[in-house]
């Protein structure tokens, strides 16, 4: 059988009701053309079982694998790779002795070794990647992450820049370059709301770069590349995209933040149109959003602003061993030992943080969850109740010592206004699959043996999900 290369783009959150009055307005050309020349679909997205919620995590690992939650194993947010019980799409690729590129796809972390380039999600816990000397390109990604928890100072401002300098080797355009000073300003301005906006948007350019450049190098014939982007200002801007759902309807605060979410969905538009350069006519190709978005008028978080933890000052109030790292997994935080560490320290770290309390109402300060060789901690929102917008005045106490809350936690801009919704966005389009205008329903499950099936490679007989289209010779 003829095989054919596959491209993924993978957008976290995109969702037809905000692609379709855009394409409208003619102000996404990359995805409608694909569009036009494909078929489009609402893909459903998958959960695990008792879950509410439609997890990121759970539901890549299900358009990777096709299977659902139930059988691949992961099931909440933090899981990792190893958890992962069975093969992804692109372990089908290497056991056909081909050779493939996967970047921010979650669970990829930690990544096995492979023919070809895996650059772990921004969920990963530490820099590894695959080969191992592409660390360096998820490094300054790690330290913004735990610089925008401290507050960035100069100093990380210039590592940041320094690193920066080392990726002009991994292919950084100037355009991309450009954007840097002014990322720069606006950090030393001290808007943290923007800030964070801004290097998720600049770091969307890097990633493209880098990914572009990798895929030069290693030529992969399945390539992945998944951004957060529309998922995070969606999160957090959907209340100035669709400002009458909440009472009082919220001013934006600038041009910037009130058009993030179009302007998110039209960065990964044009991503996808560079994307498309560089591969052939008749490569396979999916856009896919493993869940949709959808309005949160009345947000489950408590107060008006979201909080996230600090991994070091935690691990100091709690006296945790020195040789325990903390590190933050979107509103998670994972304390891990190095190999061969003392697994009792761990232990008594993961007690000793299920015992922080609010000292106004008694309510335990985190959910703890104690895995093998981590402890896994969010903050707890029966906890934060106490806590509300005044995070300075609350006070945590631990084993008989006492700190302000605000010590443990930082607030970063406003409570989410938008929320996964089980309707995700599948385009696809290449040899094989039929010109189709009508919108069709699938599920998330059925990509990965659709995706198989198109490029010619055998499809597992124990997958869950069905094929939708047949190979075209
Ligand atoms: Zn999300």
């Amino acid at each position: 059988m003829h095989r054919r290369r596959v491209l993924v783009l993978g957008i976290s959150g995109a969702t037809w009701s905000v692609l379709d009055p855009l394409t409208r307005q003619g102000r996404l050309p990359h995805l409608e053309s694909l569009r036009s020349r494909g078929m489009s679909a609402v893909a459903l997205s998958d959960r695990a079982p008792g879950e509410a919620q439609y997890r990121p995590q759970v539901a890549w690992a299900t358009a990777a694998t096709g299977r659902t939650a139930t059988n691949h194993g992961i099931t909440r947010f933090f899981h990792e790779g190893r958890d992962l019980r069975v093969p992804t799409l692109w372990d089908y690729w290497l056991q056909a002795g081909l050779r493939v590129g996967v970047h921010g796809w979650p669970g990829t972390w930690p990544p096995k070794p492979c023919s070809g380039f895996i650059i772990p999600s921004h969920l990963a816990r530490d820099e590894r990647a695959w080969p191992p000397e592409l660390a360096r390109l998820r490094e300054l990604e790690q330290r913004n992450r735990s610089a925008e928890r401290r507050g960035l100072s100069p100093a990380d401002v210039a590592r940041s820049l320094r690193l920066l300098a080392e990726l002009h080797r991994y292919g950084v355009r100037a355009r991309t370059w450009a954007a840097l000073p002014s990322l720069a300003l606006r950090m030393a301005a001290g808007d943290s709301e923007k800030t964070a906006l801004a290097l998720r948007q600049v770091r969307l350019e890097l990633a493209t770069d880098v990914f572009i450049e990798l895929c030069r190098r290693f030529q992969p014939s399945f390539r992945a590349f998944i951004t957060f982007l529309v998922d995070f200002a969606s999160h957090r801007y959907w209340r100035y995209y669709e400002p009458s759902r909440f009472t009082p309807e919220p001013a934006a605060p600038t041009p910037g933040l009130r058009r993030a979410v179009p302007d998110a969905y039209e960065r990964v538009d044009r991503v996808l149109g560079r994307l498309l350069e560089t591969v052939a006519d008749d490569c396979i190709v999916l856009v896919v959003s493993e869940h949709g978005m959808a309005a949160e008028p009345d947000s489950t978080e408590v107060g008006s602003f979201r909080f996230v933890l600090r991994p070091e000052s935690l691990a100091s109030f709690a006296s945790a061993d020195a040789s325990i790292a903390g590190c933050p997994i979107a509103r998670w935080v994972a304390f891990r030992q190095p190999d061969g560490g003392d697994a009792t320290a761990l232990a008594r770290l993961g007690a000793t943080l299920s015992g922080m309390r609010l000292l106004s109402n008694g309510r335990p300060l985190l959910e703890v969850w104690d895995r093998d060789d981590e402890v896994v901690v969010r903050l707890a929102v029966a906890g934060a109740a106490g806590a509300q917008d005044d995070d300075a005045g609350a006070i945590v106490e631990s084993n008989g010592r006492r700190t302000a809350l605000g010590q443990l936690v930082r607030r970063l801009g406003r409570t989410r206004s938008a929320m996964h919704d089980e309707e995700g966005v599948a385009i696809l389009a290449g040899p094989g699959v039929p010109r189709a205008s009508a919108r069709d329903v699938i599920r998330l499950v059925d990509l990965a043996p659709t995706l198989l099936t198109l490029a010619g490679l055998p499809v597992p007989p124990d997958l869950e999900g069905c094929a939708l289209f047949e190979h075209a010779g």
